[in-house]
C-alpha cells in the first residue's frame, strides 16, 4: 500500500474569500521546511498531502511538528475508494500498527459524498466479517482506525498528530520582539508567530563587541527560535550609548528609563523593518517594572501597538511553555544584564512627566538614533552577519 502524510489546516476554515492567501502561506512555510527532502506537496480543499520517500517520512514529521497552522498530521494508507479495497485496507493497517488482538473503534468520515456507499457501510461491511479481522471491533476502545475516503482515493490511518495551531507564519504581518534572552520574551516570540507575525528579533546588549553576545546563550537561543520560522533575523545592539546618557540620573527611574528606551529603539527599527507592531515578555506585576502606570510609560515611546502575549500568565505558567518549545534549557544559562542598576528600590509607579522630561534632557531619543547605527544583524537558520 501507498502511504502519505497527511496535514489538516488549523483555524484556517475560519476564512473567507482570501483563505487561499492563508493556504498559500502555509504551503511555502512547509516547503521551506521540507526543502531538504524528496517530498512533493499537493495542496488539497481542507488538507495537504505530503508523498515522500518512506526513508524520509520520520524527517518530515519532525519538521512539521514546528510549523504553525496546522491543526493535525499523520502517516495514511492510501488505497482505492472501493469497498473491497478498503476493508483489506483497514486489515493491513491495523497489523501494521499492532492492532492485533486489541479492541478498535473504527471511525470513517467520507470527504466525497458520491461514491456509492456510506460512512456507516464500511464499519457495517468490517462487522460482518468481525471473525476474521485481526482486532475486535469496539466503539468504545481507545485504540482508532480511521477510513477517510475521497473521490478516486482513500486514506486510512492510525495517527493523529496534534500540529502547532495558529497562523501560518507571515501571515499576520510583521512585528519586532524585544528579547532579552530571560524565560519570557522567547515564549514571547513563539506566541507572536502563532498568530502568523513574522518577526524581526531586537537584542541590547551589555558589551563593546557584538560577539560576545552572539557567543552567549543569544546564539544558540535564536538557533532554537529559528527552528519555528524560517530564517531568525536579530539585530544586536550595544547599551553603552545609553548608559553613559544615564549617568546621574535618579536611580530609581533606570529602569523604566532603559524599558522607555527600548521602546523607543524598537520603534525606529520597525520603521526600518517595516513592522507594525512590537512584542516584548512583559507579564504584569512581575517585577517593578512591569507596573501597569510603567507599562504604559514604555508604551508611549511608540505609537504602533504592542502586544505582550504574556500579560496575564504567571511565571510558572511561562515556565511550562518555554519547557514545552525547549528555549528553557538555553534561557537559564548565565548572562551578563544591561547595565547594573544602582536602585534596590526602583520606581513601581514612575511619573510619566519626570520621565519624559529626563528623557529629553538627556537626549535619549538621539543615543537610541545612534545605538541603532552600532547595531550588527545576524541571521540564524542560514548563518550570515551584516552591519546595520
Ligand atoms: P525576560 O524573561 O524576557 O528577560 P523578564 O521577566 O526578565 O523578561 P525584564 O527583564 O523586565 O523581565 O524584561 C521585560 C521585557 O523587556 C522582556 O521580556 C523583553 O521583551 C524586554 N527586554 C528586557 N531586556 C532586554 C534586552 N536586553 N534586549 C531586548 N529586550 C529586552
Ligand atoms: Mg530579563
Amino acid at each position: 500500500m501507498d502511504k502519505v502524510i497527511i496535514v489538516r489546516f488549523g483555524e484556517l476554515w475560519l476564512k473567507g474569500g482570501n483563505r487561499y492567501i492563508f493556504v498559500r502561506k502555509l504551503k511555502t512555510s512547509i516547503e521551506r521546511k521540507l526543502k531538504t527532502t524528496n517530498s512533493r506537496i499537493v495542496a488539497k480543499r481542507d488538507r495537504f498531502m505530503i508523498y515522500a520517500p518512506a526513508r524520509e517520512t520520520a524527517t518530515v514529521k519532525k519538521a512539521l511538528a514546528y510549523v504553525f497552522g496546522i491543526s493535525w498530521y499523520g502517516e495514511a494508507y492510501v488505497v482505492k475508494s472501493e469497498l473491497k479495497h478498503i476493508l483489506k485496507g483497514v486489515v493491513s493497517a491495523s497489523k501494521k500498527a499492532n492492532l492485533s488482538g486489541k479492541n478498535v473503534r473504527i471511525e470513517a468520515h467520507r470527504s466525497f459524498k458520491g461514491l456509492g456507499f456510506t460512512s456507516s457501510d464500511i464499519v457495517s461491511e468490517l462487522l460482518k466479517v468481525k471473525d476474521s479481522l485481526p482486532f475486535t471491533p469496539d466503539s468504545s476502545s481507545e485504540n482508532i482506525i480511521m477510513v477517510n475516503p475521497d473521490k478516486h482515493e482513500t486514506y486510512i490511518y492510525t495517527e493523529k498528530i496534534k500540529g502547532l495551531g495558529g497562523m501560518p507564519y507571515g501571515s499576520s504581518g510583521r512585528a519586532v520582539v524585544l528579547i532579552s534572552g530571560g524565560i519570557d520574551s522567547p515564549v514571547a516570540a513563539f506566541y507572536a508567530m502563532k498568530r502568523g507575525l513574522e518577526v524581526v528579533y531586537l537584542h541590547i546588549h551589555p558589551f563593546k563587541d557584538y560577539k560576545n553576545a552572539l557567543n552567549s546563550k543569544m546564539g544558540p537561543l535564536l538557533t532554537e527560535l529559528s527552528r519555528y520560522s524560517d530564517v531568525a533575523k536579530i539585530y544586536l545592539l550595544p547599551s553603552y550609548i545609553f548608559e553613559s546618557k544615564i549617568l546621574g540620573t535618579d536611580p530609581k527611574n533606570e529602569m523604566v528609563l532603559f524599558k522607555s528606551f527600548m521602546m523607543g529603539l524598537a520603534d525606529m527599527l520597525a520603521d526600518k523593518e517595516e513592522c507594525d507592531a512590537i512584542v516584548t515578555g512583559e507579564s504584569l506585576a512581575q517585577v517593578s517594572s512591569q507596573t501597569l502606570t510603567n507599562l504604559g510609560i514604555s508604551s508611549s515611546k511608540t505609537s504602533r501597538l504592542v502586544i505582550r502575549p504574556l500579560i496575564c500568565f504567571d511565571k510558572e505558567e511561562i515556565v511550562g511553555i518555554a519547557k514545552r518549545i525547549m528555549t528553557y534549557d538555553t534561557s537559564i544559562l548565565e548572562y551578563r544584564d544591561v547595565c547594573a542598576f544602582h536602585s534596590k528600590n526602583p520606581a513601581t509607579a514612575a511619573s510619566r512627566k519626570a520621565i519624559d522630561k529626563t528623557y529629553a534632557l538627556k537626549g535619549l531619543d538621539e543615543a537610541a538614533a545612534s545605538t541603532l547605527k552600532k547595531g550588527k544583524t545576524i541571521f540564524f537558520g542560514a548563518l550570515t552577519e551584516n552591519t546595520v
